[in-house]
């Protein structure tokens, strides 16, 4: 199968206190530059088919949608669809406050497929203290306009474990994603990140921030709810209406190769990953100059990629397909894993059936520790 690209757009309006991403706020002459060299970059690349398209960020709506769809067209160019018949998937992360009117219908025109909005939460005071600028009703203008533009699918990010979340307000959100009926919905706990100015408020104020117990209630609570209202839990973070699965993010999950353009983009091809400078003038200087981009590089050894496979099958709905990994890896996993099947399973976190070995919906709530034994197993 061909790779999925990404393309990383670094900028946005504000900076969220608690973000670790490669993004810087939004200046217009380095935004063009930036975009220059993304062109260089691209140009430098040899061309060749790519399976779907996503544009992350940073907030990729901070460049206006002129931009976007100019960018788009010089992409598809270099890199087309493996099969012209087929609509590809084309994904782009908004912010729904710096929507503007017919934002929507051009990129449909450039044939963007699939948006991604940054809510993270409907409640005026969590939106606050995450430092985000839209209010609820934005959330809901974006999905008209979207919707009324003929973008096929539309997603909405949420976020648990803010501080001064209660399950009221959780629930109160999950309720308004199903309530403007999106076709797919993340759910993300929150993490943080050494050096942010959360993890300075979390050094101060320990107890502002939710503990485990109580995260895992959120995230039981998103599984009851969304099931409920006929989204599938596809993946650990992630719950589709049928047939908008993110396209994009399950190539990840099957371990399949990517290519990363931008700065601090991560590519993963013929069994070598690496990941571009996060550098912003280091990268605009390379890409510029037609020079490989500065990146660190890792070959994985036979070991780590197949633990690394099985840790990203098992975070999907499905697990991992037992006869079709040893066909594709060479590796009986029941066999070289036995000693964590022997403890996992019994415990709950993990079961067989149907030729596959999957998580329990106990084992999800403890997916780090019980993927991460795969990985690291010797
Ligand atoms: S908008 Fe997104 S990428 Fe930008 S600072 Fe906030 S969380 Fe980070």
């Amino acid at each position: 199968m061909a790779p999925g690209l990404y393309v990383h757009l670094p900028f946005c309006p504000y900076i969220c206190p608690y973000c670790d991403f490669a993004k810087w706020p939004r200046r217009a002459s380095v935004a063009a530059r930036y975009l220059a060299a993304l062109r260089a970059e691209m140009e430098a690349h040899a061309s060749e088919p790519a399976e779907t398209i996503f544009f992350g960020g940073g907030t990729p709506n901070a460049y206006d949608a002129v931009a976007i769809e100019g960018l788009l067209a010089d992409l598809r160019a270099h890199f087309p669809a493996p099969d012209a018949s087929v609509e590809r998937e084309i994904c782009l992360e908004v912010n729904p406050e710096l929507v503007r009117p017919g934002d929507f219908e051009r990129y449909r025109g450039a044939g963007v497929t699939r948006i991604s909005i940054g809510v993270q939460s409907f409640e005026p005071s969590e939106i606050a203290t995450l430092g985000r600028k839209h209010v609820p009703a934005d959330v809901a203008r974006v999905v008209e306009s979207a919707r009324s533009a003929g973008i096929p699918s539309l997603s909405i990010d949420l976020m648990f474990g803010i501080p001064g979340q209660t399950p009221a307000s959780w629930r109160g959100g999950l309720e308004a994603a199903i309530a403007l009926d999106v076709d797919h919905v993340s759910t993300y706990g929150l993490t943080v990140e050494a050096g942010t100015p959360y993890a300075a408020w979390q050094a101060r104020e320990p107890g502002a921030f939710l503990d485990a117990d109580r995260e895992a209630d959120l995230y039981a609570a998103a599984i009851d709810l969304l099931g409920a209202a006929g989204y599938e839990h596809y993946e650990i973070s992630n719950f589709a209406r049928p047939g908008h699965r993110c396209r994009h993010n399950e190539n990840y999950w099957e371990n399949g190769e990517y290519i990363g353009l931008g700065v601090g983009a991560a590519s993963y091809r013929s069994g070598v990953r690496w990941v571009q400078t996060r550098s912003l003038e280091v990268y605009l200087e390379a890409a510029a100059a037609g020079e490989q981009i500065p990146r660190d590089e890792e070959r994985l050894s036979p070991e780590r990629a197949c633990g690394e496979a099985i840790m990203l099958a098992l975070r999907t709905e499905q697990g991992v397909r037992l006869g079709a990994f040893k066909e594709r890896y060479g590796v009986d996993v029941l066999a070289r894993y036995a000693p964590i099947v022997a403890e996992y399973e019994p415990a709950g976190l993990l079961a067989r059936g149907d030729g596959r070995l999957f998580l329990t919906t106990r084992g999800r709530f403890v997916a780090n520790d019980v993927c991460g034994a795969f990985v690291t197993f010797e």
